[in-house]
């Protein structure tokens, strides 16, 4: 159960990813969660399923569930750690036969954002990840304390889902000659 604090927290995030992390209790966790009622998270959605206009509608789905932890050391000052997971549906275009091909993603991250001054900093311009809070961390940044979580959680729901969708394992594609779906029609070329 969250407690006010956390409610209203939600609530804020739930409208805008764009947050100061000040307002989170230093050292403390929160368990947030998010989905494409959230319109920050359906533009994610959005971005992901394109322009493609399927056959079969099914719901597109983008669940987030996020682990929020300020914190601060020495090398970084002030820091946020999110770490958590997306899971979610959509319909995609099969990239051998152009059918739908309903794609399900699962995946996790960690991510950690320090100052906005290390962007800048030559030590750390080739760097996208830093240990720190006893994780490997995807490395974000935040701007005077405000951290954008859109950022984070655009990059692992690109990264969780297929390149190269497919239909099925053994999808047959199109025929090179006449055009037809190899899957549906048997139209003799090879
Ligand atoms: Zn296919
Ligand atoms: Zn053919």
């Amino acid at each position: 159960m969250l407690n006010e604090i956390e409610r209203k927290i939600k609530d804020e995030i739930s409208d805008n990813p764009v947050f100061l992390i000040s307002r989170l209790k230093d050292k403390e966790d929160i368990v947030l969660t998010f989905d494409q009622s959230s319109p920050w998270v359906s533009t994610i959605l959005s971005s992901i399923t394109a322009e493609y206009e399927p056959e079969e509608m099914i719901e597109p789905i983008l669940n987030v569930e996020i682990t929020l932890k300020r914190d601060s050391n020495n090398t970084f000052g002030e820091y946020l750690v999110a770490h958590g997971s997306v899971t979610g549906q959509y319909m995609a275009s099969c990239v051998k036969c152009l059918d739908d091909a309903k794609q399900e993603f699962s995946s996790e991250f960690t991510g950690a954002y320090v100052h906005s001054r290390y962007e800048n900093d030559p030590e750390y311009e080739e760097v996208d990840e830093i240990y720190i809070d006893e994780k490997v961390c995807d490395l974000y940044f935040h701007d005077r304390g405000k951290a954008n979580l859109s950022e984070l959680i655009t990059e692992a729901t690109v990264l969780a889902i297929n390149p190269y969708p497919s239909c099925k394992s053994e999808c047959k594609g199109l025929c090179g000659q006449c055009g037809e779906n190899k899957n549906h029609v048997d139209c003799g070329h090879h």
